[in-house]
Parts: structure tokens; sequence; C-alpha cells
């Protein structure tokens, strides 16, 4: 069974094509395109890449293609992706802008050059449907929370690999088997005691960080959409809602513009002055840049602000991870995420830290409590194997065309919104 990922964003196409034939778990290729504007081309160039490598023939050799879609009203889980959810999709796009529509696009393309092969969404907010009503809520009129504005979380795919290779580092191979069944038993799997206790600091372009009991987020930093919780490379991250409002009257301020700041002009880059690459950043930062100093401090703050709210609803931790590019790669920001800890059980091995990039191992100190993690990111994988479960339960979906096919399909409780 071959299933293609196809990561779409508002300029690139980047996939990976998995072969699960013989009980295996091949990655069989992977490519991308960078500043796309001819998505059709840059799809049938993808899909040439892929046969002239010689994995596959046709497109029909594909057994489906999957997306990790980021949210729709009234949907999560993995699910068929037909018009029915991509009009829940397009009724999110005023929360996700810069995500949603560059998926649907993305997706009703697939569709129409491919229209027998199966088009399958893990949306990025399943991971979260156990979380405690708790860490959800906000406090918010009741129609407005019936009208979706409340935490959703997002990274779901990253979160959740983490949840299970994390148990499986540290020897807990039940826990590992609850996170890998969760989409399919909502998390009944049985664990033994003591709790597994694990926060998972996915750093990254986008960033977020989560509370993980037991192989089941607890809650998250991102809340409502994917501008939320720490500062993101352009997205803002938290911001009080009263700014809007208040900068509206002041300045005049239109609604349009004040969407575009939050989503292009804000986070990393705002308060760098313009570099919203961590790289440039700390480059910049390293020649006295005080801006981009300034950065590098706030977004350390809100990462050790979600850790210190984890480390206290989980009671402490068993591991803290750190994945996804700044988290993999940055040795200097996990030291600062991890300073001053030691009271708290925490206690970074400098050496170690220094020594690891772009690969899984500790990096904590071995008298450390609390265990330190990097562990590179797999989020296609962890879609490729929704996919392949969800063709595994729902086989008379496997070939029929998107049109003929019913409404929304999930596998896992949808939300209703
Ligand atoms: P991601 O969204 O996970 O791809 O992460 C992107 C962010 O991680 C960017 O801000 C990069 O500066 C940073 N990053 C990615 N790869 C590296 C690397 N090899 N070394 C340093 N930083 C990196």
């Amino acid at each position: 069974m071959k299933v293609l990922i196809a990561n779409l964003g508002s300029t690139s196409l980047k996939w990976r094509l998995f072969d699960f034939s013989d009980g295996q778990e091949r990655l069989l290729h992977k490519g991308g395109f960078e500043r796309v504007s001819d998505y059709p081309k840059a799809i049938a160039d993808c899909l040439a890449q892929v046969k002239d490598a010689g994995h596959i023939s046709n497109d029909g050799d594909l057994a489906a293609v999957g997306f990790k879609t980021v949210m729709a009203r009234g949907v999560t889980g993995c699910v068929r992706l037909d018009e029915s959810v991509l009009a829940a999709m397009e009724a999110f796009n005023g929360i996700a802008p810069a995500h949603n529509p560059p998926y649907i696009t993305g997706i009703r393309l697939f569709a129409r050059r491919m229209p027998s092969v199966p088009l399958i969404g893990l949306f990025e907010t399943a991971f979260y449907q156990w979380a405690p009503e708790s860490a959800i809520r906000y406090a918010v009129p009741e129609a407005w929370h019936e009208a979706g504005v409340r935490r959703w979380g997002f990274h779901g795919a990253s979160h959740k690999f983490i949840a299970e290779r994390s148990a499986e580092l540290l020897g807990r191979e039940d826990v590992a088997e609850r996170a890998r069944q969760l989409y399919t038993n909502q998390g009944r799997s049985p664990v033994q005691k003591p709790d597994l206790r694990v926060i998972s600091c996915h750093l990254g372009g986008s960033s977020s960080i989560t509370g993980i009991l037991n192989g089941v987020a607890i809650g998250t930093s991102m809340g409502l959409s994917p501008q939320s919780g720490l500062p993101q490379n352009n997205r803002v991250g938290e911001l009080d809602s009263f700014a809007l409002p208040f900068l509206m009257r002041a300045t005049g301020l239109s609604l349009e513009d004040a969407e575009k700041a939050l989503c292009k002009e804000s986070g990393l880059k705002a308060l760098s002055g313009g570099y919203n690459d961590f790289r440039d950043i700390e480059t910049q930062a390293g020649q006295g840049n005080p801006r981009a100093q300034l950065a590098l401090d706030v977004f350390v703050h809100q990462a050790r602000h979600w850790v210190g709210a984890f480390l206290l609803e989980l009671n402490g931790a068993d591991a803290l991870v750190f994945t996804a590019g700044i988290g993999e790669n940055r040795a200097a920001t996990r030291a600062a995420v991890c300073a001053n800890l030691d009271q708290l059980g925490l206690v970074l091995d400098p050496e170690r830290n220094l020594a690891l990039c772009a690969s899984e191992g500790v990096i904590s100190a071995p008298a450390s409590r609390v265990k330190v993690l990097v562990i590179p990111t797999n989020e296609e994988l962890v879609v490729a194997r929704e996919v392949r479960r969800f063709l595994q339960h729902a086989p008379a979906l496997a070939r029929s065309s998107a049109a003929s096919q019913p409404a929304a399909t999930t596998h896992s409780p949808s939300f209703q919104t």
C-alpha cells in the first residue's frame, strides 16, 4: 500500500511517499518545491518525480494521498476529504488564513488530477479531543463558544509522534501503545502506574508546547487559531483580545489590515525588526542587534511560561522533549529554556546539548530527575499511518470517486461547534 503525503503551503509543495506493503513501513521518496506559483504544474511535477524514481507507474498505484490538514468546523480526526469537509475547512478560513486556503486549493487540484484516488486528511486538532474541558474553554459568552471560539490546539501530528516516541525511549511500551491507538480507541488502552508525564516543545517556524499525560494531551499553548501561544515566525502568538478594538478605534486600523499584520507582520519578525528565520535572528543577536536579542528573549520567556504551566499541571515531568527546526537544531535555545530549573529537578548536560543536532538523544545530566530529550519529529509518518488505518477500517472508500462519496466520514469523534 503506497501513500503519498502532500504538505501544502501558500507557496510550497513538499511530499513524502510511504510504502506499507508486507507489514513494513518504508519511506520511498521525498521532495519539494519552494516559490510555487503554478500549483497544477507543481503537482504534476511531483507525481512525475515519483514515477521517474520508479515507485509508481500511474496515479492509480497510490492507495491514497494524505494531508496534514489544520482545522475545520465540526470535523476532526482522520477523514475523507470530500466537498463537505472542504466546506467545513472553508468555514474556518478566517481562523487559519495562512493554512486553510492553500490546503483547500491544493486538495481540489489533487481531486481533479486523480478523481479515483482517496484524499484523506488528518486534522492537526485531532490530538486535543480528550483534553479536559477546563483546558480548552475561554471565558466567553456561550454563543461564542458554540461558534467555535475555544482552544483547539495545533501541531497535533507532531505532538502525537512525540507522545509515542518518547514513551518508547523511556521504556513505556504501554503508553506508546496508547498513543499509537489513540485515534481508534480514544485513549482507552490500559497503562501501568506510575503515570508518564511528558512536556513536548515543538519549536520551529510555528511553535507550540503541549502537556501529555500517559500519551494523551492535557493542554496546549495554541488556542483558537495558529496565531496564538508562542510568538510564531511572522504570526502574532498570544495577544490580549482588547488590543484589536483599542487599535481599530484609536488609529482607524481596518479589519483587513489588522488580520494581515497579525498573520504576516507580527511574531518574531515584528520583534526582531524584520527577521523571521531563527538562524538570522541568532546571527543578528550575536552581532549586537538589540531587537533580535529581544525576539529571542520573548520567545524563550513564552516557552518557559508554558513549560512551567505543564510542570505544575502534570505534578512534575518525566521528560521534556524538544522537536522541530529550532528544538532539534538550536542548542542555545534549548539551554535558555532549561536554564535555572535545578530546584524543579531539571538539569541539562551542556556538552551533550551542544553536541546534539538533528538527531535523537538525551541532553540532560545523568542525575536530572526530568529527562530532557531531542526527538526529530515525523509528522508525515503520523499522517501516513492514520491514512493507512483509515483505509483498513473503511475499505469501501478506498477505490470510489470523491464525487460518489457520502458526507464527511470520521473514524474519531467529530467536534460539534
Ligand atoms: P520548522 O518550522 O520546523 O521547519 O522550523 C523552522 C525554523 O527552525 C526556522 O526558524 C529555522 O531558522 C530553524 N531551523 C531549521 N533548521 C535549522 C538548522 N539546521 N539549524 C538551525 N536552525 C534551523
